[in-house]
């Protein structure tokens, strides 16, 4: 029978463990993991601090008992794996706990320990009262420190997944926060645009949010950033992103990849044949940009923990390659996004358009019914849909695994316009927004009309173009952009002479519905410089 040794047990550890037993009844199954928890929800460690998990022995979901009595699996907490010895096909290990060292041979071993914080060198990086998140430890232990030392003021530093849930729990815990990104903007899958819908939401939440800034020196009760700013901080969390733990493999002498993580092959074998890497520490094939990449989510680490497993035993698994799907909760909206944004797709050279719409997340008559703001992009001139971002209060995430979906299968405009997805008005709208998109997309494509981008909107303005605000009088008169003259949908066909034929005119509303149709029926009656605002007066609001 096989002995396969496991470092980590959380995402990929338990996975390959558990998928190994139920391929093989007889196997020798052994996870090392040097924290005092395996099989955790890293997941949900930030909502410790604002109490929405308030007993943190619930972030464990299985114990080494567990393991051993339901699966036959050896979960040895507190052991640390220090070194790999491929010619004798063994690991020595260091217990924690009874501080010796001790030997365990293989047949297969598989790696999956992750990734380890990155700690910015700057003076005071290493106080008590800094931290990382990455386990159950240490989220107790932030919790603990500013409970009992009764911090008022704490300061998160990045503003990617973590920093951001972090702030948002610690702010919902009633702390004063302040968010400090380098960055132009938080949440990078998130184009520009679509992101100032998060800077708002945590500004209205009142998260003191500091971009296009960096961490410069902690002090006592204080950080000082880049620019000069002090910022009151009792206590500073570190979120400033994570690099893969590949020191076991280096050490090996397996091979590292390109972008700093384990190289594996399509079944996540490394160097070495007996060995498998999985998680946040290995490299994985981007199929959008057709180049390796690191993809640091739950979801893959398992899919991959699993594939590795039914390689050691003969099974074929096909390797689609990553797309990167990733969904957020924040004070009262959800956001998620799939696959290539905007400037990922520029960074590549991959030829593009992008369409920006505002519909409703249900019909407008239920409760709740409200905005859901969704980027489609597409690649020019294929129609071949490269990835979406949605942000609303409804379920954003459903309208992006849709199109998760249409991606993995190579999908088009074409094939996003004709999915029939459910409809209820409680739930949706009878034409989705992922349909509604592919088919704005696909006019945009097809040279049916034209639009401007809500970056360029600014310049229009300022250089006094011709834009028609196509919105009732009221809606107009409570607020619209300069030099825009209201000439609402329905009075545009008795004002038709107040419309220039001989220069562009560019055409907004409320969210880009009642300006589409003003566009239409304007070309239709031989107009040929007319343009459509993308994101209309609501994008445009929120953009600048
Ligand atoms: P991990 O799950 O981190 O497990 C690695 C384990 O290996 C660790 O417990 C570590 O202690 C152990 N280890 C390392 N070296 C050794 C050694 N030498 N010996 C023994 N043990 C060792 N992903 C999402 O998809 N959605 C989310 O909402 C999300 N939120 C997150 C929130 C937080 C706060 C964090 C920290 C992560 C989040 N993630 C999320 C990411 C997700 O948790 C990781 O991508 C996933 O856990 C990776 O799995 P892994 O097995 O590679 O590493």
């Amino acid at each position: 029978f096989k002995k396969v040794l496991i470092v980590g047990g959380v995402a990929g550890g338990a996975s390959a463990a558990a998928r190994v037993r139920r391929l093989d009844e007889r196997a020798e199954i052994i996870m090392f993991e040097k924290s005092p928890h395996v099989s955790i929800s890293n997941c949900s460690l930030p909502y410790h601090l604002s109490g929405i998990v308030e007993n943190s022995e619930r972030l464990v979901l299985m114990n080494p008992e567990i393991f051993k009595n339901r699966y036959n699996i050896e979960a040895r907490v507190n052991q640390e794996v220090v070194q790999i010895n491929r010619e004798k096909k063994t690991i020595i290990v260091k217990d924690l706990v009874a501080a010796k060292m001790y030997e365990e041979s293989y047949d297969h071993l598989v790696l999956s320990p992750g990734a380890t914080p990155i700690r910015p060198n700057v003076e005071g990086i290493n106080s008590p009262n800094v931290f990382t998140v990455r386990n159950v430890v240490d989220i107790e232990n932030i919790n603990s420190y500013i409970k009992q030392n009764g911090i008022h003021d704490i300061a998160v530093i990045g503003g990617g997944f973590i920093g951001v849930e972090v702030a948002e729990n610690l702010k919902l815990a009633g702390y004063n926060v302040t968010l400090v990104e380098f960055a132009n903007q938080v949440m990078t899958t998130f184009d520009y645009d679509m992101a100032q819908i998060l800077h708002k939401e945590m500004i209205d939440h009142g998260v003191n949010l500091i971009l296009e800034d960096g961490l410069a020196k902690l002090s006592d009760g204080y950080v000082l950033t880049n620019s000069g700013k002090k910022i009151d901080a009792q206590a500073v969390v570190l979120a400033t992103g994570v690099k893969p733990e590949t020191r076991l493999a280096e050490a090996a002498g397996l091979e590292i990849g390109e972008t700093g993580a384990i190289k594996v092959d399509h079944n996540y074998v490394t160097s070495d044949s007996n060995i498998y890497a999985v998680g946040d520490a290995i490299e994985v094939y981007h199929r959008l940009l057709r180049k390796p990449t690191r993809l640091a989510l739950a979801g893959p680490a398992q899919k991959q923990a699993r594939v590795a497993a039914d390689h050691m035993y003969g099974i074929p698994s096909r390797n689609m390659g990553v797309i990167g799907s990733s969904s957020i909760h924040l004070f009262e909206l959800n956001a998620a996004s799939t696959g290539l944004n905007v400037k990922q797709a520029k960074q590549a050279g991959i030829m593009h358009d992008s369409v920006y719409l505002m519909p409703g997340d249900k019909v407008g008559l239920m409760p709740n019914s409200n905005p859901m703001h969704f980027k489609l992009i597409y690649e020019y001139p294929t129609g071949r849909i490269l990835g979406a971002q949605a942000i609303g209060k409804g379920n954003v995430d459903k309208r992006i695994d849709v199109v998760a979906t249409i991606i993995t299968m190579n999908g088009t405009l074409e094939d996003l316009k004709d999915l029939e997805l459910t409809y209820s008005p409680m739930l949706g709208t009878a034409k989705d927004v992922v349909n509604h998109a592919a088919l704005v997309g696909l006019n945009l494509l097809q040279g049916k009309y034209k639009e401007v981008k809500v970056s360029q909107v600014r310049d229009l303005i300022e250089s006094n173009a011709f834009i028609i605000d196509a919105r009732e009088q009221a809606e107009y008169e409570a607020g619209h952009f300069k030099n825009a003259i209201n000439i609402p949908l329905s009075e545009f066909r008795q004002r038709i002479d107040e419309i220039p034929k001989d220069q562009p005119v560019y055409i907004h509303c409320r969210s880009g519905q009642r300006s589409y149709n003003m566009v239409m029926a304007l070309q239709g009656l031989g107009y040929e410089n007319i343009y459509n605002i993308s994101g209309s007066y609501l994008g445009v609001n929120l953009y600048e």
